[in-house]
């Protein structure tokens, strides 16, 4: 076995997924999976949960970053999971927001985030999604190798391959304790 790590996806405002919307998110889980597998990690769950447009209120939409910190106070599913909530809109230049690392212990509340926040920009959410997990595993934005998964900007036509990850980021992330280790 590989090291692994589980994922949970939450999506905010279920009803205004559409099957486009699903199917994005679709790929990004499959290109998250490739991607982690470059360096023998294993990336699986992918639990699906919802919050209602009723009860998601305000958070369907994230206005700022610290809306994004809430939304993951205010949620969160028990277990040692990536807990990776989907938007469909976040009104920063980013396409996401995540803690680096993410902590151990997810009930913490603000200031502390305790889950990941991806925006669905089509096929840019196929980097924005592993990228975010990335944060949450303790990897830092890179300044200077545009085709690495943690560079710090991701271009919304989506990647033209595969990101990279080292095995330096690799041997990083299996020291997070959501990592279990074969
Ligand atoms: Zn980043």
């Amino acid at each position: 076995m590989m090291p692994h790590v589980a994922v949970n996806l939450i999506y905010v405002g279920w009803e205004n997924f559409t099957d486009t919307d699903k199917a994005v998110v679709n790929a990004a889980c499959w290109a998250t999976r490739q991607t982690y597998w470059q360096v023998g990690f294993d990336i699986f769950g992918f639990d699906a949960y919802s919050i209602s447009v009723a009860d998601a209120q305000g958070y369907a939409y994230i206005d700022s970053d610290a809306e994004a910190t809430w939304l993951t106070s205010d949620y969160t599913i028990p277990g040692r999971s990536v807990d990776v909530f989907l938007v469909k809109g976040y009104a920063t230049s980013t396409a996401g927001l995540s803690p680096v690392p993410g902590p151990c212990n997810k009930y913490l509340t603000y200031p502390s985030m305790t889950g990941s926040v991806v925006e669905l920009i089509g096929a840019g959410t196929n980097v924005a999604m592993p990228h975010e997990i990335g944060h949450y595993l303790g990897l830092h934005d890179d300044y200077s190798d545009p085709t690495n998964l943690m560079y710090y900007t991701v271009s919304s036509g989506g990647p033209s391959g595969l990101p990279v990850l080292t095995f330096a980021q690799g041997a990083q992330m299996a020291q997070h304790c959501f990592t279990s280790l074969p």
